[in-house]
């Protein structure tokens, strides 16, 4: 997760508010508990937006190689994954794969 730069920068700058509203409920007083919790919810939210950040990263990745890996229906164009045996669009069988 931390290998991607936005996530990473994400859950960076929430740690270091995070720490900041600690730091600041020790020195702080009447509001102690308040900033506590909210340091805590801030690394929380940091943590879970930046995995949900590196997640569509992925995703994105993944979708990309996937692309580049297509190649076309003989038949229709269609875009096509290299291990499909038969076209989802006009049903025409590869002519690569053994037919069965
Ligand atoms: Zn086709």
């Amino acid at each position: 997760m931390l290998s991607f730069n936005v996530s990473r920068n994400v859950f960076l700058a929430g740690t270091a508010i995070a720490l900041a509203l600690v730091v600041a409920a020790f020195l702080i007083d009447g509001y102690a508990v308040l900033l506590f919790l909210s340091g805590l919810v801030v690394f929380t939210a940091s943590f879970f937006a930046s995995q949900v950040i590196y997640s569509l990263h992925r995703l994105k990745e993944i979708e990309t190689e996937g692309r580049r890996r297509m190649v076309r229906c003989s038949h229709c164009e269609a875009p096509l994954y290299p291990e499909e045996t038969k076209c989802p669009y006009c049903g025409t069988r590869r002519p690569e794969t053994p037919q069965d």
